[in-house]
């Protein structure tokens, strides 16, 4: 894809912190991090979000992530670490090429946004249940 900077940065045109690469991946930190050691892994194949992420490649990123937040947790100390992924504009997607970000969490901070959980309405999460079951079938 020209013009796609995380196509750019994935092929190596565009330097980064790369932590980690293969056929596949390049694992790089993010310019902005949420936290230290906040990593992105970014296929080196363009895809838009995980609509259209390759089953190759969705098969692997995962073991990849999980292995990034070992080494995070084993190397820089954090407690945990969140995957998350953002999938279009309205999901705080700001970069159109797939990525998955990987943010250690410190027992100190720095504190995320959680979201606030709401109270359920049965008739409507049957509702909600079976307009999805029905479009997965
Ligand atoms: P998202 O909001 O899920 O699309 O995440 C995009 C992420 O890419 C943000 O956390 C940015 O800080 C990060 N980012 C944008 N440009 C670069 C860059 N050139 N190098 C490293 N990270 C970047
Ligand atoms: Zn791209």
């Amino acid at each position: 894809m020209e013009n796609c900077i995380f196509c750019k940065i994935a092929s190596g045109e565009i330097p980064s912190q790369t932590v980690y690469e293969d056929d596949q991946f390049r694992a790089i930190l993010d310019l902005s991090p949420a936290s230290k050691g906040h990593t992105l892994i970014l296929p080196k194949k363009h895809f838009k979000d995980v609509t259209e992420l390759e089953k190759d490649y969705a098969a692997a990123i995962l073991p990849l992530a999980a292995k990034i937040g070992q080494a995070m947790k084993k190397e820089l100390g954090c407690a945990g670490f969140n995957l998350v992924q953002n999938n279009g504009e309205a999901a705080g997607q700001t970069v159109m090429h797939y990525h998955m970000h990987i943010i250690p969490r410190y027992t100190n901070g720095p504190k995320m946004v959680d979201w606030k959980p709401n109270e359920s309405n049965p008739e409507e999460q049957q509702e909600l249940a079976e307009c999805l079951s029905k479009a997965l079938q």
